[in-house]
């Protein structure tokens, strides 16, 4: 049976979602501060986590930020402000799912049910953590194919996610454009070389402070790129 966690100071709300969760055949612990909630969902075992931001002691921002250190379970972020909501998508915490109060129990329902399936077929294909590649203030979840900048986010096209973690893999080495092209690119693409150039410089906008001064990817004159460890 799968264990859910409600970590939510508003007792009339928390019993609600217990309610309809256990009717749909869960197993529910309810925690009614953040401090609380914050100590069960990192030493005990919990299949997904629906957290209020809003919390006495330890608000939700802090919480998740800690689940997410030390355990790949889904978490559902729940707040009664939509601006709240778009600020922490915003800040990238890696919460899976975020609603806003008032919501309908039954949604909430489907929502557990849909980030369940999805995390077992997550499990089941034996991948047991997401891959993480970290430099520097840079982190590549390469699971799930997101990248954060000091812990903010950034979105990555396909081959600029693909070109970046190529190169993260393989830092301090010298690649040349052609290269990186047929290691990125496969030989059918269309485009040429030049391209390489166009999403280094992309990439750079993303995740260099100064591009002007690149700290992580490197131009070596008349060679190529090298992703500086
Ligand atoms: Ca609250």
């Amino acid at each position: 049976m799968n264990k859910i966690l409600i970590i939510e100071d508003e007792v009339a709300i928390a019993e609600l979602e217990k309610d309809y969760l256990e009717l749909s055949g869960f197993e529910v612990a309810m925690e009614n501060t953040g401090d609380g909630g914050e100590e069960r969902a990192l030493t005990e075992e919990f299949d997904l986590i629906i957290l209020d931001l809003m919390l006495p002691n330890v608000d939700g921002f802090e919480i998740c930020k800690k689940i997410r250190a030390n355990k790949n379970i889904p978490v559902i972020m729940v707040s009664a402000k939509k601006d709240d909501i778009d600020k922490i998508r915003g800040l990238g915490l890696g919460a899976d799912d975020y609603i806003t109060k008032p919501f309908s129990p039954s949604e909430l329902v489907a929502r557990v049910k849909a980030h369940l399936a999805r995390y077992e077929r997550l499990i089941g294909s034996g991948v047991k953590g997401n891959e993480v590649i970290e430099i520097r203030g840079i982190r590549i979840d390469k699971t799930a194919r997101r990248v954060y900048i000091n812990e903010v986010e950034k979105t990555f096209t396909t081959k600029e996610f693909d070109l970046l973690t190529f190169l993260a893999e393989n830092p301090n080495r010298v690649y040349t454009k052609e290269e990186l092209f047929q290691e990125i690119w496969d030989m059918e693409s269309v485009g040429d070389i030049a391209t390489v150039t166009v999403h280094i410089k992309k990439i750079r906008e993303k995740i260099e402070f100064n591009t002007s001064k690149p700290q992580y990817i490197e131009t070596i004159w008349g060679v190529g790129y090298r992703f500086k460890v």
